[in-house]
């Protein structure tokens, strides 16, 4: 027996349609009791998952509220696995919380953020790492995180970790079998069946542990550093991308002492845009730490913008700026203030040997040039899909990124349990510690597909839900 539950599923503002859900053992007879179908049948007699048009009813008055659509789908076929009712109101807030305010009248009470999701998970309709893309889906940034979010709720991940799953499983039952028979010892032929199909799990983990890092940019963005010595207008470039002055502007040296974090979405790439204090030698203590915060943004940056002024020669500090870069770190050297003159030509860029893109942060000129070059750059954030012959981690279709945290790090944990495996095979340790390594490396796969996960986990995650999902 479950309660029954209902929420708006399509936020608080004035839209065309507004959807309010209900889910549990009772949605049917009570939304049975509220809405008149205009054809006149029942509610509770109509098909599933097709559209009727009535009238929706305060009962207790008799006063129609809304004139809308309702929908209805019977367990175990909902998105829920229970009897759910949508009802596609129109979309006024006063409107859809009259709606509830019956239904709660009728014993349905609220529903918490992320229930009907979680009720899917617990009634087998999915599984974690599905429910787990839906608030993904929800919340992705930019079209590529958006469709690996869609890969990922297909089951892609749920899918590779199952085979995984299934092959630990299969050798756990042969060891077992040598527990319980302990004359029947492992021939070499065996033990070497086994390690190589240890190793083949063992890599396996590893290639989807190599996507995270990736999968990490597509979804939270591109840890991008604005790097340059002052006032060559690191806060303007930073003010042009945002659309708005989010930083401070003066022509004092020295404004920025702080990092200022923010996303910007550039073409189909998503940054993250770290706004840091001017390099220069100080002795101002405030502006120090500035500098030494724009040296960590520097070292966490996946992306550097080194922000020249085109205005003015190239000087020491420039050079110095440049030098500060990780030499493996993506750079581009935005020359700013193309409404200027030039100071410097082309061929003395290219002697930095970087890649770089004239601009005027003032005037806005040059930005889709900036956009086109970090797209060309990081291609396989945009066209994540399209498989690319020169890149082996490039992956072949939506969803194969691990753009979750918890995900990467149950996965670490499952291979440390693999690797643990065959060693004591190749140690020729008992079989009772394989056995234990195996199990482990199981218990750390489940818990990212929801098998063996704690309830207090569980919780956590649909906390990350809006109510209505
Ligand atoms: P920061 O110290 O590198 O962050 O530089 P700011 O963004 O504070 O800019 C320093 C000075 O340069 C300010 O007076 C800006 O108005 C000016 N500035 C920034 N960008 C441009 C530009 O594209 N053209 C011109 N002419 N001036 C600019």
């Amino acid at each position: 027996m479950s309660d029954t539950i209902a929420a708006v599923a399509t936020g608080g503002v004035v839209s065309a349609i507004g959807i309010v859900r209900i889910s549990g053992d009772s949605a049917l007879t009570v939304a049975d009791n509220v809405f008149r179908v205009a054809c006149g049948i029942r509610l509770k007699d109509a098909e599933c998952k097709r559209m009727y048009y009535g009238e929706f009813v305060d009962d207790f008055s008799d006063t129609p509220v809304d004139l809308c659509l309702c929908v209805i789908s019977r367990a175990p076929n909902s998105y829920t696995g229970e009897d759910t009712v949508e009802f596609h109101c129109h979309g006024s807030p006063v409107v859809l919380s009259e709606v509830l305010q019956i239904l709660f009248e009728h014993g349905v009470r609220q529903a918490l953020p992320g229930e009907f999701t979680k009720r899917a998970f617990l009634n087998g309709r999915m599984d974690l790492t599905q429910a787990e893309a839906v608030i993904d889906l929800i919340e992705s940034e930019t079209l590529g995180a958006a469709k690996n979010a869609v890969g990922q709720l297909q089951g892609v991940i749920g899918v590779k970790l199952c085979s995984v799953y299934n092959q630990l499983l299969d050798i756990m039952s042969h060891f077992h079998a040598v527990i319980d028979y302990p004359d029947e010892d492992i021939d070499e032929f065996n033990l070497q069946n086994y390690l190589t199909r240890l190793q083949s799990i063992d890599d396996e983990l590893q290639q989807m542990l190599e996507t995270h890092k990736r999968g990490k940019i597509l979804k939270d963005g591109i840890p991008t550093a604005i790097i340059g010595r002052p006032n060559t207008g690191k806060s303007s470039l930073l003010n042009a991308l945002l659309g708005y002055e989010r930083a401070i502007v003066t022509e004092v040296a020295g404004t920025t002492r702080d990092t200022v974090e923010e996303k910007v979405l550039m073409g189909n790439i998503l940054l993250r845009l770290i706004d840091t204090a001017g390099l220069r030698h100080t002795n101002d203590a405030i502006e120090k730490l500035g500098v030494e915060r724009a040296f960590a943004a520097l070292s966490g940056a996946e992306l550097v913008l080194l922000v020249l002024d085109g205005s003015q020669p190239l000087m020491r500090e420039d050079y110095d700026a440049l030098h500060s870069i990780p030499p493996d770190t993506p750079k581009i050297a935005v020359v700013n203030k193309s409404d200027l003159p030039a100071a410097f030509c082309d061929s003395e860029l290219s002697k930095l040997e970087i890649k770089s893109c004239r601009i005027s942060a003032l005037s806005g000129e040059g930005l889709n040039s900036l956009d086109d070059e970090i797209e060309q750059m990081f291609p396989v954030l945009w066209q994540p899909y399209e498989f690319n012959k020169h890149d082996s981690n490039a992956p072949s279709s939506p969803g194969e990124l691990i753009t979750n945290t918890r995900h990467a790090e149950a996965i670490l944990r499952a291979q440390a349990g693999v690797k643990s495996a065959v060693e004591s095979l190749t140690e020729s340790v008992t079989p009772d510690a394989v056995l234990t390594d195996i199990e482990s490396a199981l218990a750390a796969i489940g818990e990212i597909t929801g098998k063996t996960i704690r309830e207090d986990i569980v919780s956590r995650i649909f906390e990350r839900f809006c109510v209505g999902k």
